[in-house]
């Protein structure tokens, strides 16, 4: 191999590293798999909570950019009703403590309300990563009379 020839593939192979690093700078949007939503009693997986009970929710977190906070809602199906003007039972809750984790299998319960209308509801999963990216995954879930 002659000189120049050496130089140039020096070169080529530096470009492309870096090229290479510049591709790792994008980092990926959290990835959010739903894993189970159910009784709480039972750790279920039916979709199905009861009223004044506990729903189960268990979630895969994978977050490239770190975790920085994780927001669960369930608000009934259908119309967007004001939960001031018709006292809808409406679920918002934040979490922060899976802050800087990278990964997590999101393992809560959240109470019903005794007195939330037994219907369709529909559930929220967001994830907001230490870069400012967010994402969000959702189900149906269906709240019944104990
Ligand atoms: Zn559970």
């Amino acid at each position: 191999m002659n000189k120049k020839v050496f130089l140039f593939a020096i070169t080529l192979g530096v470009t492309l590293f870096f090229a290479a690093c510049n591709d790792d700078d994008t980092i990926a949007k959290p990835e959010i798999t739903i894993l189970e939503l159910g009784e709480g009693d039972s750790h279920g997986n039916d979709h199905i909570a009861k009223v004044g009970g506990e729903l189960h929710i268990e979630v895969e977190v994978v977050a490239e950019g770190k975790i920085d906070k994780v927001q669960v809602i369930i608000h009934p199906e259908g119309e967007h009703k004001s939960i001031i003007e018709h006292g809808e039972w409406e679920l918002d809750t934040t979490y922060t403590k899976f802050s800087g984790l990278k990964n997590t299998t999101f393992h809560e319960h959240v109470d019903i309300a005794d007195w939330a209308e037994p219907g369709e509801y529909h559930f929220d999963f967001i994830v907001t990563d230490m870069e400012g990216n967010q994402s969000s995954a959702e189900s149906d879930i269906e709240i019944i009379e104990e």
